[in-house]
């Protein structure tokens, strides 16, 4: 085994890498560029070296660089992860010439899959089923447009350097050939750098299933069954799953030899994919392969109970694979949910920002969360959005999906928007449940999958008042706690002479929702819209414990920068505290440091009306029991009224001043 590797990679499989590398005894050397200094891979990993700017053309992709990293630091090998370098032959080839051993296939199978359309030509030699198509050198528009008319339509342009989606059209007939090719051409030609481009048969609502193949270098080729990754978004995995569902044994087996044959026809060596498109009658078609190991490896391990990683290694350093094929089993069944840092309503658009709060499930035998990210960190735009990859495992499909639906609620997320909500609602979709999968199935179930949680606010809405008040309650005496010595700190004088009353109102769903909370015990009577609840709970960190009306529930209660959030366990609730005036126990973020601790008098105003403070500027000056007490701001705001004024004497718990925070 190697004494050392460098992985040319960063985020999550990178750290996927480093605890593998770690149980076999090998150390790691990470890369990592000006925007990922303090990232969790370059954390993990035993050392690091830096390779540039944050761009991924001046630093992950920077050929160079990452070979004088592993010189410097003695690595024998390099794992390239997926994407960047992982299927760039002329790296893998750098790899060799400079005495790494480099983690994969080598450079000649790269390039020969590295074309769609070379694949297809050495794919239709092995008699691999092809979808019809068009996949010669020829790149004459009126010769792919009759290749085009031959096929039939609808046909779908690829480009033959494609991945990712990019560089394809369908085209329905031949009055928007043209504009197609054009537009196919541009993208490829900006993604690639190369346009040129195949033709093929479009099919109706094919599924795309995969096969994981392995091979060593004693000649010896395996399959480990395959994945359902049907359900996309533009042409885009989103979901995955091991085994696919509704695909029988005898299918299984065919489609795991052809991809075999496949990975045989290019003496292939490692980790690889081979893809296919299965119609609606059972027919199979290659469609690529991936020379690398996949994002979606995870759910293969978990039915398969094997280390792909370890295997790759294993395999890279010159041993036979561990296992035969008779002695593959499957065990249960495996789903994985890409958790990406994107707004599904707004057509998916990536969205960059630091993750302020970040609360994965509890990881089990039956969940594993595979991230580079902790909170705090940054999702930025140079590098793809992916939060985490959520893998759940069980005895079933219908066990692992409960388990999936139940794990996406325990994901929380501040600071960005994310698709949890989206893949809950697919994960509890019917026509998923029952394993109805083909890759349109996000545009033929957009009501299912694309509608907002429904919120019983008349649930909610209290709960999520009490949660706010306890985590005013919780400021305030941390605030006290930071001066002992200041008469605030009596809590319990104030607090007696505060009215028993809290009402809140609360921004939801774009409109004002007053709640009244009033504390009798240990319990608050809440009214909301003339409807009375009772209400109990608890706030530890993040943690509320709630009870209503003798139901209880563990939720997650955070500041986020726009508002707050509630995590029930079944969906968040979003809302903002806000500064309706609504008499004299108008709530105020803060507000009980704005009144009186004691009986006393008020000796000087230090601000004036209209005035923005900052938390900590002095507001005016008391004196209370022989001692003169200084009221402090402790959020940002604008001081809108004195209620007092100097020579004044103001009754203990009596609102001295209202303050509108800035954040509210
Ligand atoms: P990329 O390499 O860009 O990911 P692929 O060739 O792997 O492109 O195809 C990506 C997805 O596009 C497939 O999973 C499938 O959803 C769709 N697709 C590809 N070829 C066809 C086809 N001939 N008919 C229908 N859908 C297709």
């Amino acid at each position: 085994m190697f004494n050392k590797i460098l992985i040319a990679n960063r985020g999550e499989i990178t750290c996927r890498v480093i605890r593998t590398a770690r149980a076999l005894g090998v150390a790691t050397v990470a890369i990592y560029s000006d925007a990922d200094r303090d990232a969790l891979h370059v954390r993990q990993a035993d050392e690091a070296i830096y390779v540039g700017a944050a761009p991924a053309s001046e630093s992950y992709l920077r050929t160079d660089r990452i070979i004088s990293a592993a010189q410097a630091t003695g690595a024998e090998a390099i794992h390239p992860g997926y994407g960047f370098l992982a299927e760039n032959a002329d790296f893998a080839r750098a790899c060799t010439d400079n005495g790494f051993v480099f983690i994969g296939p080598s450079a000649e199978a790269i390039e020969m899959m590295g074309s769609k359309s070379t694949a297809k030509r050495i794919m239709k030699q092995a008699s691999i089923p092809l979808v019809p198509g068009y996949h010669d050198k020829s790149q004459d528009a009126a010769r792919l447009r009759t290749a085009a008319r031959t096929i039939g339509y609808p046909v779908l342009l690829k480009a033959t350097a494609g991945g990712g989606g990019k560089g394809m059209r369908i085209v329905h007939d031949e009055t928007t050939f043209d504009d197609a090719l054009d537009s196919a051409k541009r993208e490829a030609l900006a993604s690639f750098g190369d346009d040129r481009m195949l033709v093929e048969k479009y099919l109706d609502r094919p599924r795309h299933v995969e096969v994981q193949v392995f091979c060593d270098n004693q000649g010896k080729a395996i399959y480990l069954a395959e994945r359902d990754c049907s359900v996309q978004r533009r042409h885009q995995k989103l979901i995955e799953e091991a085994p696919a569902p509704h695909l029988d044994s005898k299918l299984r087996h065919a489609m795991g030899q052809a991809a075999v044959r496949a990975a045989q026809a290019i003496a292939y060596r490692g980790a690889g994919t081979v893809e296919f498109l299965l119609d609606q009658s059972g027919q199979f078609y290659f469609m690529e392969m991936n020379t690398r190991l996949q994002v979606e490896h995870p759910v293969t391990e978990l039915i398969t109970g094997q280390d792909l990683v370890e295997w790759q290694l294993r395999v890279a350093c010159g041993e036979p694979l561990p296992v035969s094929q008779e002695n593959i089993r499957l065990h249960g069944h495996a789903f994985e949910a890409r958790i990406y840092a994107e707004d599904p309503a707004n057509d998916f658009l990536p969205q960059a920002g630091t993750l302020t709060f970040l609360q994965a499930p509890e990881e089990s035998r039956y969940v594993r969360v595979d991230t580079g990210v902790s909170a705090g960190d940054e999702i930025t735009m140079h590098y793809d959005p992916l939060i985490a990859k959520l893998i759940v495992w069980d005895e079933s499909r219908e066990r692992a999906l409960n388990r999936l639906a139940l794990s996406l609620t325990a994901y929380r997320v501040g600071g960005s928007i994310t698709n949890i909500d989206f893949l809950y609602n697919l994960a509890t979709a019917t026509p998923f449940i029952e394993g109805h999968l083909s890759t349109h199935f996000v545009e033929d179930h957009r009501d299912l999958v694309f509608r907002n949680r429904e919120q019983d606010l008349t649930r909610e809405l209290p709960a999520a008042a009490l949660a706010l008040l306890l985590h005013e309650q919780r400021k305030d005496k941390q605030v006290q706690a930071a001066d002992p010595f200041s008469p605030w700190i009596h809590v319990n004088a104030w607090r007696l002479n505060e009215p028993h009353i809290h009402r809140r109102t609360l921004r939801c769903q774009q409109q004002d929702h007053v709640i009244e909370l009033e504390q009798q015990g240990e319990k608050y009577r809440a009214v909301y819209k003339g409807r009375q609840t009772w209400l109990a709970g608890s706030l530890q960190g993040d943690t509320l414990q709630l009870e209503s009306e003798g139901h209880r529930q563990r939720c997650t209660f955070i500041a986020t920068q726009d508002g707050y959030t509630l995590y029930f366990p079944q969906g968040a609730c979003h809302f903002q505290a806000t500064l309706a005036n609504l008499g004299e126990t108008a709530p105020r973020e803060g507000d009980a440091a704005l009144r009186a601790p004691m009986n006393g008098t008020v000796i000087r105003l230090l601000v004036t009306v209209g005035e923005v403070v900052e938390p900590g500027t002095p507001l005016l000056i008391m004196e209370a029991m022989k001692m003169e007490h200084t009221v402090k701001a402790r959020c940002t705001g604008t001081v809108e009224v004195f209620h007092f004024q100097p020579g004044d004497r103001v009754d203990g718990g009596a609102l001295l001043l209202d303050l509108r925070s800035v954040n509210s």
